[in-house]
């Protein structure tokens, strides 16, 4: 079924937000930044608190904003009574007045017309779509202080996927130190197939086995995409947790998460 919300996007990448707002409130993320973002982080989320609020007194109806750097979906939302979930790129945050209206008319809404609109803006705003980098070889790099990731990806490639996942892979960068509510342990995109790992993981106090169990995980969405659908996103489709469980000591990897999540909070 062709929906509202495909019109503006091709396959997602497991997105990674560059801002968070709710409402009036702030929540950002501590997540792995893309680059090539040249505004600064408190100015991105000063810019989504501004236009969540917008969004949310026209609609009457608190909007949960994630704004991206993504290369292919500009916009996605998710609509229930309650809340309005609303993806989107940062080309957003200073669009003119009558796109802040398409965009609450699109996805507050349901107004295909709309649509129309955010297609030309986001036409004219081409350069500013991030392209692939091209020095993402060097960005790349598997060997940690404690953890090979290459191997552990060739290992588990072997065991559990006949070889069939061609991915590259990497640590992530350590982002800023600040007190962290959550954390994303890893990440895949699928337009560059490239997996980065938080961190975080590198040290000598994690298992191989949960570094193993979230290098498998990302792995796993090469196999299984996310689902985009009536403008909902399933992250992680009914396959994919089947396969996950697979996993042999799936088990004792989410204790362990459960059990350390402070160690990996703390950074
Ligand atoms: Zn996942």
């Amino acid at each position: 079924m062709a929906d509202a919300s495909n019109r503006l996007s091709a396959v997602p990448p497991e997105e990674v937000p560059l801002a968070e707002a709710f409402h009036e409130e702030l929540a950002p993320t501590e997540d792995l930044l893309p680059e090539g973002v040249e505004s600064s982080r408190e100015e991105l989320w000063a810019r989504a608190e501004a236009l969540a609020y917008r969004l949310s007194s026209e609609l009457r109806i608190p909007v949960r904003l994630a704004v991206t750097d993504n290369r292919s979906t500009m916009v996605s939302f998710r609509r229930s009574s309650s809340v309005l979930q609303l993806r989107l790129h940062h080309m957003f945050l200073d669009a003119p007045e009558p796109v802040v209206r398409a965009v609450a008319d699109y996805a507050g809404r349901g107004n295909r017309v709309a649509g129309g609109v955010l297609d030309d803006y986001i036409r004219g705003q081409q350069p500013r779509i991030r392209q692939e980098r091209h020095s993402a070889e060097a960005d790349l790099n598997p060997q940690g202080r404690y953890f090979n990731l290459q191997s552990l990806f060739d290992e588990i490639n072997r065991t559990y996927f006949q070889g069939g996942i061609q991915a590259r892979i990497g640590w992530g960068r350590m982002p800023p130190r600040r007190r962290r509510k959550s954390i994303r342990l890893g990440v895949y995109d699928h337009q560059t197939r490239e997996i980065r790992i938080h961190p975080a993981l590198d040290r000598p106090e994690v298992p191989t086995y949960f570094v193993e169990f979230i290098v498998f995980h990302e792995m796993l969405h090469q196999l299984f995409p996310s689902s985009n659908g009536n403008g909902r996103r399933v992250h992680h489709p009914r396959a994919f947790r089947d396969r996950e469980k697979a996993f042999p000591l799936y088990g004792a990897a989410l204790r362990w998460e459960r059990e350390n999540l402070n160690l990996l909070l703390r950074g």
